[in-house]
Order: structure tokens, then C-alpha cells, then sequence
């Protein structure tokens, strides 16, 4: 079932949208929020599970500090208050992945409430998206639907359920209700996931990779008439998993609401379910407020009281912000706002940092990861970090540039070799005999042959037309295979000549 779209302009005439972005992030500790259970990917199906993740009778969990800390450090990045005292809270529901029949979470006592992530716009504006909460849960278990012809449960001969994911520790962060974005809510919506991943990264909590389901959101949107206080009803995409897909389907939802509220309908609270291939939603459970979790208090955990020194000593610990890590950067390399943005986009700033502290300077650093490097990532669909290079190898290429061993062709050959797994820098040079020629007797005559044989254009060059010298340089470069440094050979040419340069 397709659903009718109103076009975005006319959406935004009548509409302005509210959205509220819940992101799950699962935690990189070592083992589960509730149990000693490893939390390592790619074991075989519930090798990794034990009473407790198993939700079997009589079995007790216990907090795990390092999830605990997580979330405190979480809550300090995103300037939210941090409770001194709460508790756990078990959200009871049926569902096959997840054994207990409830998951633990918290409820009305988050660990963090009140805070705000400011993000950067592509036109440079700050944007302040306010947080309303950032709390401690667990995943459930992962159910794998064999037999239908779309891996859903509907169509299925049978079900497979594997607990390993059961109890990894998750952080759902929930923003307030986000007003005032009008048009660019879209680009508001994937600029927050982008800054909040970012963040989470920059803490050491979480990889956060969309791409592997370490950090998902549900995009909660409505749309009010212009001038109207009260919100609209909310529809809830669920589990979006790229930044590109969370602006999309923020976007897809204020096309879809405004087409159903123009024509006189009413919007159902619902949440929906996003399609990668051509943007759309469709719908999935009714869901409204009075949807009963009969939520209590957990009684098997201790409650969670952070003491106020530990809470400053973790405040103090904390790693420069993204955003303030940016913009120096970004004075320091002299770069403008776009140059960075699109380092960014490319996920280059981190190598190009490393190749940085591996020796390079930085403009050196930024050509080749900005690129040839970005160039072949592109090509094989990996991310920069995932190249087969290092920025130590990185930072050698530029040394062997600036220090004259090669010129930028030879140096794309040698990114080339040490990408092909022939090795570092040095040992491509060697193996595939990759050296400018410098020595000046080789030159020399290269360049008095290239003279010899363009009697016409050497003439003109004498007589004052020095713009030609590039055919020569180019007769040079020929006969050299391109190991001669150009700049000197253009000197050479010249001088030979008699032409001031
Ligand atoms: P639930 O558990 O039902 O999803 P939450 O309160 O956890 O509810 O999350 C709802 C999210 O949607 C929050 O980010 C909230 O700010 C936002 N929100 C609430 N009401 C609306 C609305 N009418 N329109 C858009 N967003 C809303
Ligand atoms: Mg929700
Ligand atoms: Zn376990």
C-alpha cells in the first residue's frame, strides 16, 4: 500500500513539524548489563547467555559498573543533571526474543534528565536540540524469521531465536519535543544522530556504527497548522539505521502527514516501519499513550546513587567535545567551514589527524586522505579507516613528496602498491623502482635530448614565448616515465636555454 504524498513545499506552507529522535546506543563493555556474559559479536547463537540473560527462574542480576559509568559519561557530554538516586525499572511485554518477559529499563528515574547537544547546520548555524533523558536498558535477543519470502514474521514456517543479544547494555537517549526547525527538521533530525555519534565516539563508549546496529533511532514526528500551540498526533519510525535514512524518512512523514491532514483526515499514532529502497514507511502497531508496560520498580537491583565526587571526577575526565574539536582543527589546518564538512562527510578528520602525529603536515595529510585514499574508498564502497593503509605509511608518502623522492604521480603509484598489499611505502619504491630522477647527469641529457628534437618549440622559447616550456617538460616527464621532478626540469630546460623562469 503507497501512501499519498503532498509535495514537501506545500507541506511546509500550512505545517510546521515537531519531532522527537530516541536513539538506542549499545555499549562497547566487555560483558552484559546484568551478567558476566561476553557481549562479543559473531559467536555461535546462544553460546553467550546464561541464567540470568536467559530470564531463567530464580536467577539474579547484578549492575555492571562500566555500563553505569557509560551512561554517567553520556548524560555529562549531552549537559544533562545527573541523578543522585534511581532505579531500575522492569517494562513488562511479551515478546519471544526477550525471555524474562520484561526488559529492564528505567523509567520515571533516569540516570541523566535535562540536558541539550548543540549541532552545526550546514549553513553554520547552531541548532540546540534539547534532551529530555538519557536512560540504562537492555537489548533483547534477535529473532531470525526462516521460510517467507520477506524474513518477517508474517509468511514464515518457523522462527529461530538467538539470546546472545539479550542484556548487552543500551543507553536510549530521548529528546524533548523539537520545535522550530520548520524546513530543515530533516536536516536538524540527521545533523543530532550525526553530533550524538560523534559524541559517542569521542567518549570510547560505544563504536556506534548505524551500519552494524550499535546505534539505531526512531524518528517521532507531527505536524501542527502554523500557529497552532497544541502538537499534532505522532507517528514513530522505528529502528532507522543510517544518517541519510533518518533524514529521509523525517522527511517522507511530514509529506505523508500533511497529505492525509490537508484532505480532512486524521493521522493514527502508530509506529511505522522505514524502507531503505525508495524512502517510504509503512505502518506497524498502534500505539497509544495508554499502551500499558505496568512499569514497577525492579526489585533485584540495588538502586543506582552516583556519588557527587565520583560524577566530577568523570566530568573532569571527559575528552574535548566534537564540535569544539572541530573548529580547532579547522583553525589550525586554516580550513574553511565547507573543507571540513566535507572531511567529515568522508570520515577523514581522524586519519588525517593520525598521519598528522605520524609526522606529516597537515596540508600533505589532507591531499592524500581527501584524495586518492577517499577516491578508492569510494570505488570499493569501504570507509577511509577501513583502507589497508596506515597513516604512518600515509605520513611516509608525504615525507618522500616533500623531501623530492617523488613526485605526485609516483607517490599515486606507491599509495597504489601499499594499498595492494605490496607493502610499506619504502618497499613499493624499491620493488616497483619508483624514484624521481634527480641525479643530474640523467637529467641533463634527458633534457638535451628533448631539446634536440623540438628544434621549433626550444625557438620560441628563446625568443621570449616561456609559456611553451611545458611541451618540453612534457618530452621529459615522457622519456623519464614520469620519475623526473618537474620542477626541476622546467629550471634545467630554461637555463639551457638562457630564459629567465
Ligand atoms: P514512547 O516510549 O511512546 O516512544 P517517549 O516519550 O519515550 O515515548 O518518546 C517520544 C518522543 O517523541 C520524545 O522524543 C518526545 O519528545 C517526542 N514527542 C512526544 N510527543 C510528540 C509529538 N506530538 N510530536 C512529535 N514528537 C513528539
Ligand atoms: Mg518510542
Ligand atoms: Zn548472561
Amino acid at each position: 500500500m503507497t501512501s499519498e504524498l503532498l509535495s514537501y513545499e506545500d507541506a511546509l506552507a500550512s505545517y510546521d513539524p515537531v519531532m522527537g529522535l530516541e536513539v538506542h546506543v549499545e555499549l562497547g563493555t566487555r560483558t552484559k548489563m546484568f551478567c558476566g556474559c561476553s557481549t562479543e559479536l559473531g559467536a555461535e547463537p546462544n553460546s553467550q547467555t546464561c541464567p540470568t540473560c536467559l530470564g531463567l527462574p530464580g536467577s539474579l542480576p547484578v549492575v555492571n559498573a562500566i555500563g553505569v559509568e557509560s551512561a554517567v559519561k553520556i548524560g555529562l557530554a549531552l549537559n544533562c543533571e545527573i541523578a543522585e538516586w534511581c532505579r531500575f525499572a522492569r517494562k513488562n511485554y511479551f515478546y519471544p526474543d526477550m525471555p524474562k518477559n520484561f526488559q529492564t529499563s528505567q523509567y520515571d528515574e533516569p540516570i541523566a534528565f535535562n540536558g541539550y547537544l548543540d549541532v552545526q547546520l550546514e549553513d553554520g548555524e547552531i541548532f540546540r536540540v534539547e534532551i529530555e533523558r538519557a536512560h540504562m536498558e537492555e537489548d533483547t535477543g534477535k529473532s531470525t524469521h526462516v521460510g517467507g519470502a520477506t524474513g518477517r514474521i508474517h509468511g514464515a514456517s518457523h522462527s529461530l531465536l538467538d539470546y546472545n543479544r539479550a542484556g548487552i547494555p543500551l543507553i536510549e537517549i530521548v529528546t524533548k519535543p523539537i520545535e522550530g526547525a520548520g524546513e530543515r527538521a530533516p536536516e536538524v533530525a540527521k545533523a543530532y544522530v550525526a553530533e550524538l555519534r560523534e559524541v559517542i565516539k569521542a567518549l570510547n563508549v560505544s563504536e556506534a556504527r548505524m551500519d552494524k546496529g550499535q546505534m539505531r533511532c526512531d524518528v517521532n514526528l507531527s505536524l501542527r497548522p502554523h500557529g497552532v500551540e497544541k502538537f499534532g498526533t505522532r507517528s514513530e519510525t522505528k529502528n532507522v539505521n543510517s544518517l541519510r535514512s533518518v533524514e529521509r524518512a523525517a522527511r517522507f512523514e511530514i509529506q505523508r502527514h500533511a497529505a492525509v491532514l490537508s484532505s480532512g483526515g486524521t493521522i493514527v499514532q502508530e509506529t511505522r516501519h522505514f524502507h531503505e529502497d525508495d524512502g517510504s514507511t509503512t505502518s506497524g502497531r498502534i500505539k497509544d499513550n495508554a499502551e500499558d508496560y505496568r512499569y514497577f520498580p525492579e526489585p533485584d537491583l540495588v538502586p543506582v546513587a552516583p556519588a557527587r565526587a565520583w560524577v566530577e571526577e568523570l566530568r573532569s575526565g571527559l575528552p574535548e567535545m566534537p564540535r569544539v574539536r572541530r573548529n580547532r582543527l579547522r583553525e589550525e589546518w586554516g580550513v574553511s567551514e565547507h573543507d571540513m564538512q566535507s572531511m567529515l562527510n568522508a570520515g577523514a578528520v581522524d586519519p588525517i589527524v593520525a598521519t598528522i602525529e605520524a609526522g606529516a603536515d597537515a596540508a600533505g595529510a589532507r591531499k592524500w586522505w581527501m584524495g586518492e585514499l577517499a577516491r578508492n574508498a569510494n570505488e570499493q564502497g569501504v570507509a577511509l579507516d577501513e583502507l589497508p593503509v596506515t597513516p604512518a605509511q600515509v605520513a611516509r608518502v608525504v615525507a618522500l613528496v616533500s623531501e623530492g623522492s617523488l613526485n605526485d604521480k609516483l607517490a599515486r603509484q606507491v599509495i597504489e602498491g601499499v594499498l595492494a598489499g605490496e607493502g610499506d611505502p619504502d618497499a613499493v619504491v624499491e620493488k616497483r623502482g619508483l624514484k624521481v630522477v634527480s641525479d643530474e647527469g640523467a637529467l641533463g641529457s634527458a633534457v638535451d635530448e628533448a631539446i634536440a628534437s623540438n628544434a621549433a618549440i626550444a625557438d620560441k622559447i628563446r625568443g621570449g614565448k616561456v609559456a611553451a616550456v611545458g611541451a618540453l617538460v612534457g618530452a621529459v616527464m615522457k622519456t623519464t616515465r614520469g620519475q623526473a621532478d618537474a620542477a626541476r626540469v622546467k629550471e634545467l630546460i630554461l637555463e639551457r636555454l638562457g630564459v629567465e623562469g
